[in-house]
């Protein structure tokens, strides 16, 4: 028997204003696409914005449903709209951000597992780590770059290949 020890990386920012200017705009972005977020049942408001190796940024927000599982968390709203409407092109960055109604959000929101997943297979298909930049409402953002640090040893297309 053998250990194998997995180690992520995160770098924590004191505040929006300590990252470098456009990833402060990319966590702006964020910011703005949770003002439309769809969450009446949860109140808890999350927005998500992609940047795509040509600049472009995409929006999402998450969208729920009266029947909870029918609705789409932030991360994958904008990443299916990327896929959707730019195929292609790699996905760079991805900046998330929350809030809430009911309490406030100081601590930086990680993504679900499956928006994980889902970042993973968009990370493999641009051929590159993706650069996750986390945020709540207030207070630090964590950063990592690739999903390696909050996915470790993921299932991949590499688990599906043909001999
Ligand atoms: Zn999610």
């Amino acid at each position: 028997m053998k250990e194998i020890s997995i180690q992520s990386v995160v770098h924590v920012y004191s505040g929006i204003g300590e990252l470098p200017e456009a990833d402060q705009e990319l966590i702006n972005a964020a910011i703005g696409a949770r003002l439309h977020a769809y969450a009446p049942y949860s109140h808890f408001f999350v927005g998500a914005a992609v940047l795509l190796d040509d600049g472009t940024i995409v929006l999402g927000n998450n969208q729920e449903n009266v029947a909870y599982p029918s609705g789409l968390c932030a991360e994958r709203t904008a990443l299916f709209a990327a896929g959707a409407n730019f195929p292609g092109k790699a996905v760079l960055k991805i900046a998330i951000a929350a809030s809430s109604n009911d309490f406030e959000v100081n601590n930086p929101v990680y993504p679900c597992g499956a928006c994980r997943q889902v970042m993973s297979e968009y990370e493999q298909l641009s051929k590159r780590p993706m650069e996750i930049l986390m945020y709540g409402a207030s207070g630090e953002v964590h950063v990592v770059n690739g999903l390696i640090n909050i996915l470790p040893v993921a299932f991949n297309a590499d688990n599906l290949k043909r001999r």
